[in-house]
């Protein structure tokens, strides 16, 4: 019975790759949107360099990272000399130069876990957050761009991952659900573990041609990405199959009392390895994911016991529907 499932599902899911495709296709910024982002990024700079002559800004996320959907937020990281003055000094002297340059719904948020002014241009509607020297950021979002370019698979499955999310409000850190950089690092990792690999291994696995070292974290991998443009060829899987294969592996595969995903190593490493077996203060480790720069940092800390059960009851509900509905690109992205 089930070899007969698998073989129904060979046959039948290669119909969904146009309209997985359609979706995908229709969630790219546009050239246009890319270069108001860019426009907005230079007028920024301008104004910080009349109070910081020296400051610099990076844009980091999803609008660096290709991960970025249209009308998403821009993050914008200001790179400042340290000097006497605070984070949360330059963050209100920052808030105070926006709001008299004409943008709108300026707010320092001083006391978030990553402090942050926000911001609303007029001309174009973009918002912006922007934080104070978050450098490790600025070289997760190159890690993640870099893995982009290895395999086109990635940013589809991505972008459909990241969608689904959103529609079914499990992209809600504050609700205890799963970040997109968290969700990224879910596509990597289920490719890098595909047989054979869709995705190398970019950091133990391979000499670093990239180093930096960041707050006493040395980030190093292998960056000639240009060089492995055919890695995965070997794995002839469509997005379809993979969409199907993702939902499967975290509805009814992933072991979630034992295992940890880990793109820093490209395989499963175990919680007693790292220690993740017991709660500690608010960290409860009931999903893990082990940040590739940060390695202490589990991007699941944020799951609690009720939010957990959400989102397994939603990764059943996708692997159901895509095993199941005659039409799953409207069952899966229906509005929760
Ligand atoms: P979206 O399209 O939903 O805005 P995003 O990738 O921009 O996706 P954000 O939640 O806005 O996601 O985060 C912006 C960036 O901040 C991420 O791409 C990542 O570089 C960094 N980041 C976010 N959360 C974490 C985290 N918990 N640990 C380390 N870096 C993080
Ligand atoms: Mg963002």
């Amino acid at each position: 019975r089930n070899n007969r499932r698998v073989l129904e599902y060979h046959s039948d899911i290669e119909r969904l790759n146009a309209p997985f495709l359609a979706i995908y296709e229709s969630l790219i910024p546009t050239e246009e949107e890319k270069a108001k982002q860019k426009r907005l990024l230079t007028s920024l700079e301008k104004l910080v360099n009349k109070e910081w002559p020296s400051a610099r800004l990076f844009l980091y996320g999803s609008c660096a990272n290709s991960f970025g959907v249209s009308n998403s937020d821009i993050d914008v990281c200001l790179e400042i000399e340290d000097s006497d003055i605070s984070k949360s000094e330059i963050l209100l002297k920052l808030a105070d130069m926006l709001h008299s340059d004409n943008l709108q719904n300026v707010q320092a948020l001083t006391r978030a876990r990553v402090p942050i002014v926000k911001l609303m241009d007029p001309d174009t509607g973009i918002s912006c957050d922007i934080c104070i020297n978050n450098v490790l950021a600025v070289v997760n979002t190159k890690l993640l761009r870099d893995y982009a370019q290895i395999d086109a698979r990635l940013r589809q499955l991505a972008f459909i991952v990241k969608h689904w999310a959103k529609k079914r409000r499990v992209n809600e850190t504050y609700q205890g659900t799963l970040s997109s950089y968290a969700y990224v690092l879910m596509c990597i990792h289920f490719l890098q573990t595909r047989k054979p690999a869709i995705l190398p291994c970019l950091q133990v696995e391979m000499h670093a041609t990239y180093t930096v070292t960041v707050d006493d974290i040395e980030c190093a991998y292998f960056d000639r990405v240009e060089d492995l443009r055919d890695f995965g060829s070997r794995n002839i899987e469509s997005i379809a199959q993979l969409v199907w294969a993702f939902f499967d592996y975290w509805a009814y595969r992933h072991d979630y009392a034992n295992a940890v995903i880990s793109v820093r190593t490209g395989s499963i490493i175990s919680k007693r390895a790292k220690d993740w077996t017991r709660r500690i203060g608010n960290d409860r480790h009931l999903i893990c994911i082990e940040d590739p720069f940060e390695v202490s940092h589990d991007l699941g800390r944020v799951v609690d016991k009720h939010s957990i059960k959400t989102l397994r009851e939603e990764f059943e509900r996708a692997a159901h529907i895509m095993q199941f509905d005659p039409d799953p690109c409207v069952k899966l992205f229906e509005p929760y």
